[in-house]
């Protein structure tokens, strides 16, 4: 079973070490922020979530497999998680915020990830 969640998982690391190495610089899960986003970028407005796929609920994702002992506790606990995150995802956007996810499972290619957050989050800062 999954290990308890913490702050700095490892996805969410190769996604910070990728993104600082394309020359973005950001702050960290900013508390004030609905879902206290893993990467925020204040003056684009933009922020960026890097989520597990099993606890976020992946929707078709295969690395979600539900264990057979308590089917019914997992089933309620994750649909409350994907609630919860598309409840933060709606407040954001009344914020003036635009929000991305990154997948876990989407890591294995991490050019491809590069891409779309290159192109979610515009021109670079300077270094
Ligand atoms: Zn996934």
């Amino acid at each position: 079973m999954a290990q308890v969640k913490s702050k700095d998982t490892k996805p969410e690391m190769k996604v910070r070490r990728l993104l600082h190495g394309l020359g973005y610089r950001y702050r960290l899960h900013r508390a004030d922020l609905p879902g206290r986003p893993d990467l925020v970028f204040p003056s684009r407005r933009k922020v960026v979530f890097v989520h597990g796929c099993f606890w976020h609920n992946h929707p078709d994702c295969e690395r979600v497999r539900i264990p057979a002992a308590n089917r019914d506790y997992w089933l309620s606990k994750l649909e409350r998680n994907s609630s919860r995150d598309r409840r933060n995802a709606a407040l954001l956007k009344e914020g003036g915020w635009e929000a991305q996810t990154v997948w876990e499972c989407q890591l294995g290619d991490l050019q491809a990830v590069a891409e779309r957050l290159v192109s979610f989050l515009g021109r670079r800062s300077r270094a």
